[in-house]
């Protein structure tokens, strides 16, 4: 994998028991890297997708066309890729990756311990065979009938959703709490058009004046309701819409408004 796609959760590709080999650093990568790393050991490359993890890779296309020439399968992390929904197909079926891997728990909705992997049939067996009923590497995290039919629901009713109807209501709400949040003289207030992983979600963006984000954040935890936000350690909070019930928009700028320094 690119070392520009390093995330807390490729441990996971060592508890498969595979070698993770790095390419590239955090800054850049060069086509002539990837190709010296890959010999007859390496099973795969892990690639993770994102606008906010582009700049360091080389573009998915690229990849995929290296690993076509050494016949080596590309497996593509979108987890946080959704929406849009093309993206359930795009990597596979548009760009020719050979798997994309999709969280079950975001944004479509359904068990937090599920996900979904789509893509070549004999590499869906691989994994298969790895799975319950099978006593092999994937009992440990075994899905239940439970959770595989929650998620087959959560799949169904997310490609039957009206998704413009979704940006819509975001859209006001978001607007509503920029509108809400703009006087305050502690931080500067604007709407971003994209979320955490680059994806086409509204929210909206606080950078507090003063590096106080983890302050507010432990203001925050001790109110009632808590209000989860997106953070960095500095002066950034986010905060997004897409997972609120109706009602629960007036909620999130009055304990933001109770957090903030002044
Ligand atoms: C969230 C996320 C995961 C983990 O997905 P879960 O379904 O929460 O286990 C993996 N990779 C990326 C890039 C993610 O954003």
């Amino acid at each position: 994998m690119f070392a520009g796609h390093r995330i807390p959760y490729d441990s996971n590709i060592r508890v498969a028991g595979s070698e993770l080999v790095t390419v590239g650093d955090a800054i850049q990568s060069f086509d002539y890297q990837l190709e010296a790393k890959i010999n007859e050991f390496t099973s795969a490359i892990f690639f993770c997708a994102g606008a906010h993890l582009a700049s360091p890779a080389l573009s998915l296309e690229k990849t995929i066309e290296i690993a076509a020439k050494y016949s080596v399968p590309v497996i593509v992390d979108a987890a946080a890729q959704l929406p849009p929904v093309s993206n359930l197909w795009r990597f596979t079926h548009e760009l020719g990756a050979d798997l994309a891997i999709f969280s079950g728990g975001k944004a479509l909705r359904g068990p937090q311990s599920s996900g979904l992997v789509v893509g070549r049939k004999a590499l869906i067996e691989g994994i298969r065979v790895n799975a319950a009923p099978y006593p092999r590497l994937g009992r440990g995290f075994k899905a239940s009938k439970e959770e595989i039919a929650g998620l087959l629901t959560a799949i169904e009713l997310y490609l039957k959703r009206d998704h413009e109807a979704d940006w819509q209501r975001w859209s006001k709400v978001v607007d509503s709490w920029v509108e809400v949040l703009t006087n305050k003289s502690s931080c500067v207030i604007w709407r971003d058009d994209v979320n955490e992983a680059g994806q086409p979600t509204p929210r909206v963006a606080i950078q507090l004046k003063e590096p106080t984000a983890l302050d507010v954040i432990a203001k925050l935890q001790r109110l009632d309701p808590i209000v989860e936000v997106v953070h960095d350690s500095r002066r950034m909070i986010w905060i997004s819409p897409d997972s609120l019930q109706p009602g629960e928009e007036e909620v999130v700028p009055t304990q933001i408004l109770k957090a903030l320094p002044y």
